[in-house]
């Protein structure tokens, strides 16, 4: 990933889809916006306890950042579940405003009508962007523990493919800044839930402890779920971030414990 200074702003890309010019795509940190502690400052959530002024001010500085109308931003209701949605031209601008207005229950959302911007929020989950620049489709998904055990990103590719003729061969992905092995232990269960998924635990819990306890790799548990959907590894660049050993640079929930904002990741056809 490469960052880029833009007015106050820090704004992180993937080199990968910095190579397409009929897209845009972005990555906000923290830095440069208006919110007060403990959303400082670029907090782009409506639903997490900021002041929602802060938060639209926040959203335009983005915007004019891209270059886009504030409109253009198309947010959902966030529920860590493996709903998709595709976004059609009816539903440009939802939850661009405010958080009542966001598209219902989905974690994932893909588009092809040029100038519609969907953006995920994040705080240490994985933030995955697509485009397929065959078929000019692009998709933006929110992989958290629970998203990642039910297949969030190949449901994603599997939209693509059976509703706009994708191909997975053809689709480039970032896979953004999220919480690492190194700082991400869960409990028993989850390591029980990554074991039945997977088929194995072994390339994705590591460290266990004697209480059933371990480090789960939620990066390389999505990158496997790509590849294994057909996506080829040349095509998937690694942010390799992450967010809870860079709490001054992005949002992380669990360095935070809990009290913090999000980050916005998100992708836009020209
Ligand atoms: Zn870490």
């Amino acid at each position: 990933m490469i960052e880029k200074k833009i007015n106050s702003l820090s704004i992180w890309f993937f080199e990968n889809l910095l190579r397409y010019e009929e897209i845009g795509h972005f990555v906000s940190t923290r830095t440069g916006g208006y919110s007060n502690t403990p959303y400082d400052s670029f907090n782009l959530s409506f639903n997490i306890g900021d002041n929602p002024q802060d938060v639209l001010r926040n959203r335009k500085l983005l915007a004019g950042a891209l270059g886009l109308s504030l409109t253009s931003l198309a947010t959902a209701k966030q529920i860590h579940d493996c709903h998709v949605k595709i976004v059609s031209e009816e539903l440009r601008g939802k939850g661009s405003i405010d958080y009542k207005g966001a598209i219902d229950a989905t974690d994932a959302m893909v588009t092809d009508v040029p100038g519609v911007c969907p953006m995920v929020l994040v705080a240490d989950c994985v933030p995955i962007l697509m485009y397929d620049p065959t078929r000019k489709v692009i998709g933006v998904a929110h992989a958290g523990w629970k998203g990642t055990l039910q297949l969030i990103a190949p449901k994603t590719v599997k939209v693509l493919h059976e509703k706009f003729g994708c191909s997975p061969e053809d689709i480039v992905v970032g896979i953004g800044p999220s919480i690492g092995q190194c700082c991400y232990q869960v409990g028993q269960e989850v390591v029980s839930q990554v074991e039945r998924v997977f088929g194995t635990k072994k390339d994705y819990i590591r460290k266990e402890s004697a209480d059933g306890k371990g480090y789960f790799d939620l990066q390389a548990a999505n990158l496997k779920q790509l590849l294994q959907a057909g996506i080829p590894e040349k095509n998937v660049e690694l942010a390799k971030v992450c967010t809870f050993d860079h709490p001054d640079l992005f949002f992380s929930h669990r360095h935070a414990k809990g009290k913090t904002g999000r980050f916005g990741v998100g992708i836009v056809l020209r």
